[in-house]
């Protein structure tokens, strides 16, 4: 690994140096090559293995963790921080430098009363949704391995530490921002260097002044929508939308008791500690604009509150083109004269129906839209119609949908580009519990196999059809614990 000179430590107030504390009998469980060309890595070798494991220093990597605060389900932490996560420095790569971390490196200044590692089954889903999320072309962050040992943590009960090393190419979060407004009271000084930095590093288009500030928070307010509408549009619940979890650059960032939908619900929770579904499936895009309004009060020392008020009156906005344009695609909506507000709003009712109708006949939701990649639009007979209990209700929609789909020239090419944008296979709960189960056993065999089909979701791959089915009875609605 290359490291390329860390900016981010000439902000001395915003991380402290630790090393990571090495962890027993180090192994890979799991190995990204698609994430390991982001950094000019090839293979999990050995000494790599040593140094990723925290066992031994790897040349030129800067090791830190930083202090961030954050709105936790809507109460504001004063101070967190990387309490689990080393950041090694940014590694080059043939398209750009990543923030490479260990997350669960073991304690830092910032861990609290936590013991600065994580759990396998939790280093193992982090894994696996942030690979997942890229190739369903979701922004996120990745991850390059995962790497087990035989260490002892205590969650409810006794697990084994693991680390997750996640490629990302910024770990500036909302939090940042928030920790220098509140906990730091009048450093308008610090948000100023902050501002500067991430401008400087992540936005080089932009200048750091009044205009370049008001031009970056409305890209902020518009890739944390685009991000959300993705979330909405593939059926991905975050689960803990602290604004500590919500990266600047509006990629999907720190899972922990995630899930995509099964069936269709709009309400799902996916968080056992948010009884209230505060973090609902439904209430996300809601969730974003709290977010970044929490954003804006800590910037407004250095952002005149006019240029806030106005990038976050284009957060609707944002997100809702954004959605259309991935649920018209879905749907094969792709040909109208002009998006006007009119057609955008006939277009959303169409969409908002057919998710109610999903939701009302409790029919999942990957496998639905993937039936769009078999549908003849042009006849009025379709295997779907079979799915709704209430046919009638179905046959007025698909009138409907058909007269807005109006001419289809080419059927066969129509279908692929459905199946280009419908997954066929996602990573259902039940499927990262059984690899995880696998893994407790010794065997990596299913963790390896989800991994690959979740590589290539939107391909048939005969041979796994059966990752592609609805899950057991155990497995439905899984709601997991926020332990990690
Ligand atoms: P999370 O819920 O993972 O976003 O974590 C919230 C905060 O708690 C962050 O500051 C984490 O770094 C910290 N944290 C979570 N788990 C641990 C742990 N086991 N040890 C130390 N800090 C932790
Ligand atoms: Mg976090």
């Amino acid at each position: 690994m290359q490291f390329k000179q860390d900016f981010f430590t000439q902000l001395p107030e915003f991380y402290s140096q630790v090393y990571p504390q090495g962890i027993s009998n180090p192994q890979w469980l799991a190995w990204s090559d698609a994430a390991a060309q982001l950094i000019g890595l090839t293979q999990p070798t050995d000494e790599l293995l040593l140094g990723l494991s925290g066992n031994a220093a790897i040349d030129g990597a800067t090791y830190y963790a930083q202090v961030y605060s954050g709105h936790q389900f809507g109460g504001y932490t004063p101070r967190l921080g990387d309490g689990r996560s080393i950041i090694l420095g940014e590694a080059t790569g043939p398209n750009g430098a990543w923030d490479v971390a260990l997350k669960g490196g073991g304690p830092t200044p910032y861990s609290r009363h936590g013991d600065g590692r994580a759990v396998m089954r939790s280093a193992v889903r982090e894994f696996l949704v942030s690979e997942a999320l890229h190739h369903l072309h979701v922004p996120t962050t990745r991850a390059l391995a995962v790497i087990g040992s035989d260490m002892p943590v205590w969650r409810e009960s006794q697990e084994t530490a693991a680390i997750t090393v996640r490629l990302a190419r910024s770990h500036i979060r909302f939090g940042h921002f928030e920790y220098f407004c509140h906990s730091e009271r009048g450093r308008a000084d610090k948000l100023i260097q902050l501002l500067n930095f991430t401008i400087s590093q992540h936005y080089p288009h932009l200048s750091c002044d009044a205009a370049g500030y008001k031009a970056w928070f409305l890209q902020v307010v518009q890739d944390t929508a685009k991000m959300i509408a993705h979330w909405q549009a593939v059926g991905f619940a975050h689960g803990v939308m602290n604004t500590d979890n919500m990266s600047i650059l509006g990629d999907s960032f720190d899972f922990g008791p995630f899930a995509f939908l099964d069936t269709f619900q709009e309400d799902f929770i996916c968080n056992h500690s948010d009884p209230e579904g505060r973090y609902a499936f439904g209430q996300q895009p809601g969730v974003g604009l709290w977010n970044l309004q929490c954003l804006a009060q800590a910037l407004s020392p250095v952002i005149p509150s006019d240029d806030l008020i106005a990038a976050i009156n284009q957060y609707q906005d944002a997100l809702v083109q954004t959605y259309l344009q991935l649920m018209r695609s879905k749907l094969g909506l792709t040909t109208f004269d002009k998006s006007t507000a009119e057609q955008d709003k006939q277009d959303l009712d169409l969409i908002g129906q057919f998710t109610v109708m999903m939701e009302k006949n409790q029919l999942d939701y990957a496998q639905t839209w993937r039936q769009f990649g078999k549908l003849d639009p042009t006849s009025q007979h379709t295997a779907m119609r079979d799915d709704f209990i209430d046919i009638s209700q179905f046959d007025t929609w698909y009138k409907a949908y058909q007269l807005r789909l109006g001419d289809v020239a080419d059927i066969a090419a129509w279908q692929t580009e459905r199946n280009s944008v419908n997954p066929k296979y996602i990573l259902r709960n039940y499927l990262a519990q059984e690899a995880i189960i696998a893994v407790e056993e010794g065997n990596l065999a299913p963790l390896q196999r989800l991994q690959q089909v979740l590589s290539q979701p939107f391909a048939e791959q005969i041979e796994h059809e059966e990752l592609a089915k609805r899950p057991p009875d155990w497995g439905q609605g899984l709601i997991m614990s926020c332990s990690s």
